[in-house]
This record gives structure tokens, sequence and C-alpha cells, in this order.
């Protein structure tokens, strides 16, 4: 069987040697006679299970033990309400600012609302010359210099990759740069997640739905530091409530047991590739591809400011939108699947996860020359 390549935003491609191994343990997991989706959650072979994968992954991210690591459900939207029911109340103020650069920013921006004083520190989401170049909404990020950070909030948000627009933060400027030292950096990292090292020591909190980089949908990786922890406001569901999940290891209630054994797969596997500078090195290489080519045509057009074009998410257009329908089926043609842009955005968008490797990149490069070329 020859699997074609998926460039789904996600759930998304998921690396062929972890498929492989949860096959091959499906219905037998290491002599327990049981898949992993049978095992109760508090049965030592799935807590041993657990705690592998939170050890993986405090080592690949060099995640100090001041900071909790919990596997929660409800995705980056529940994260959008969960942060601020159990962050807002960190200091008196209870105030949250937010740097909108996105979709995604922007609906965490709107969730946080319904909870307290949520402000806006930034936003990308207006059309803008940009280092000469005019720029639409949400392809651009604010410098931070520009960035009104409240010196009294609980936390500044900002999403580190727009999985829709593909806007990327190649660098996290922390609140102490902006002149607001106390402010902890929340960051919803959801769709570049485990790309590339991350310092999680400049973040007051990190969160990921597992779907995009990490594993299966159904987990969201929540990475907190402890001294946060502890002041969830009244009406925080309890099963929300990071002081209740962090102390029991994500047991306080039923995990997502299955999608936590494949995110645990994932991340031996980045582990055995040699850790996250090592896919970092593979992720460079082909965004360089992809973006390189870009650049050497004016057939396609790409929409982000060249600084913060996303490694993990390409969107871009072709020069007549009747286009798209035929470039979509020559694609499937060839086996390039899932490259139609998100509604709101339009065009074309391919994602070039960590399980997409170098020989997709090529493939989606080659099917854009030909496609060039018999109708430019
Ligand atoms: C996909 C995504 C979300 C939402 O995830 P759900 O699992 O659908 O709730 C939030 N933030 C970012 C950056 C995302 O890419």
């Amino acid at each position: 069987m020859t699997r074609p390549w998926n460039f789904s935003a996600g759930p998304s491609a998921l690396p062929e040697p972890v498929l492989r191994t949860a096959a091959a343990e499906m219905l037998d997991w290491h002599g327990s006679g049981m898949s992993v989706m049978e095992m109760s959650h508090r049965g030592k072979q799935f807590v041993q299970i657990c705690s592998e994968a939170e050890a993986d992954l405090r080592e690949l991210m060099g995640i100090s033990d001041d900071y909790a690591v919990m596997f929660m459900q409800g995705g980056g939207t529940a994260e959008n309400a969960i942060v601020p029911l159990n962050l807002l109340a960190t200091r008196p103020a209870q105030k949250a600012d937010f740097v909108l650069t996105g979709i995604w920013s922007a609906k965490s921006y709107k969730e946080c609302m319904r909870y307290g004083d949520a402000q806006v520190a930034a936003t990308s989401g207006v059309a803008a010359r940009v280092g000469g170049v005019e720029q639409g909404a949400y392809t651009w990020v604010p410098r931070p210099e520009t960035w009104q950070v409240r010196k009294d909030a609980s936390y500044l948000h900002c999403c580190s990759n727009e999985t829709i627009g593909g806007v990327e933060f190649m660098n996290w400027p922390t609140p102490a740069d902006l002149g607001a030292p106390d402010v902890p950096l929340v960051v919803d990292a959801s769709s570049h997640f485990l790309s590339r090292p991350m310092s999680v020591d400049r973040t007051g909190m990190i969160f990921a739905g597992a779907q995009k980089n990490a594993g299966p949908a159904g987990v969201t990786i929540v990475i907190v530091r402890r001294d946060l922890i502890g002041h969830a406001l009244p009406i925080c569901p309890s099963a929300f409530d990071y002081a209740n999940v962090a102390p029991e290891h994500s047991m306080f209630n039923t995990p997502p047991t299955y999608a936590i054994y494949i995110a645990g797969l994932v991340f031996k596997w980045l582990k055995q590739l040699g850790g996250l500078a090592q896919i970092e090195g593979q992720n460079i290489v082909k965004a360089e591809a992809l973006y390189g080519y870009f650049g050497q045509t004016d057939f396609y057009r790409l929409p982000v400011h060249p600084s913060v074009q996303s490694r993990m998410n390409v969107p871009f257009f072709l020069p007549d939108p009747t286009l798209d329908a035929a470039f979509l089926q020559g694609a499937e043609a060839r086996g390039l699947m899932q490259l139609k842009g998100h509604k709101t955005v339009g065009g074309m968008r391919a994602s070039i996860y960590n399980a997409m490797p170098l020989a997709g990149v090529v493939a989606l490069i080659d099917y854009l020359k030909d496609f060039e070329r018999s109708h430019g």
C-alpha cells in the first residue's frame, strides 16, 4: 500500500513508524493481552504509559519541575476558556491581554471576554505596510515595541503559530522585554508544538491540541508553571481546574487514554530521531524548499509577510480562484491530499508538519511546477 501525501492542517498525518507500532500493539500491548484502549486508566500498565509519555515530553522540551505537565481534553478551543478560568485570578486585577495575529488568537480573546477583563495589546487584524510591503489582515505580526501590555494583567496571551493564516512567531518576546516583567506569557502553540525547541522557561504556560503535530485528536497538552496553579475562579468546572488535574497526574477523571498512548509513541519517535533540534533542522529544509520554489515564480502568491511565514502551515493562492478546483483535482490524482485552504482565507494551504517527509514536499513542488506550466 502506498500512502498518499497528507497536507491536512489537523487532524493530520502521523509518523508512519508510530502507526506501525500502534498496529502491532493493537490487540496485545506488551504481553498484557489487552489493547491500550481496554485498560483501566488507574492500572499499572496505563499509569506506566502515561508517566513515560510525560517523562519523554519533559526530556524533549527541557521542561523543569517548576512546571506541571497535564494531558487534558477539550482541545485548544476548551483551553480558551480553561486558561482564563484558571489564570485570571492569579492577580487581583483579574485582567488578561491578547496579541491578535489571526483567527485562533482572536477566538481566545473573545472567549476570555466571557470571564473577565480582556484587552487587545496589539493586533494585525488590519491591512498595513510592513517593511515596505502591503500586507492584508492577519498576515503579519505587530512589532513587540508597539504591544500595550497592562502591568497588572494576569497574563499575556499569544498564538505562536496561526494555523489558518500561516503566521509563525520565530521568537517569543516575553512581557519582561515589553516592560511588564510580572505578566506571564501564555502561548497557544497547538500547530507548531514539537516542531522546534521552545523556551518553556520564558513562559507561564503553553498549551497545544495534539492533533496538529503531536498525536491524535482528543488530548490537549498543557504545561503550566506551578505557581500559577490554585487560583481558579469559583465557576471553573472541577475537571478543568489545574489544581485538581496536576496533582493527580492527569487522572483526576478518565483521561483520553488511547490518544495519550499515541502521543507518547510520537514523543519516542522524536527522541529516536535525535530530539527537537533535529526535527527543526528537517522542518527548515522542507520549508526552505517550498518557500524557495515560491520565491522563483510569480504564478503563485503568498499572503504572509516573509519574516513570519510559518514552517508548518503554508497558505498560497493561484492567480485566479477559478483554477482552484482543477488544481485540487490534479493534486489528488497525484496523491497530494487536503490542500484546500481554510474557508475563511480561501486559496490553498499545505501543512507540512513533523510527519511530512521531504519527499512529500518535493512531490508537491513538482506538481506546482507542472500546474504552472500547463496553466501559466
Ligand atoms: C486547531 C487549533 C485550535 C483549536 O483546536 P480544537 O482541538 O479544534 O479545539 C486552537 N488553536 C490553534 C492554534 C489551532 O491550530
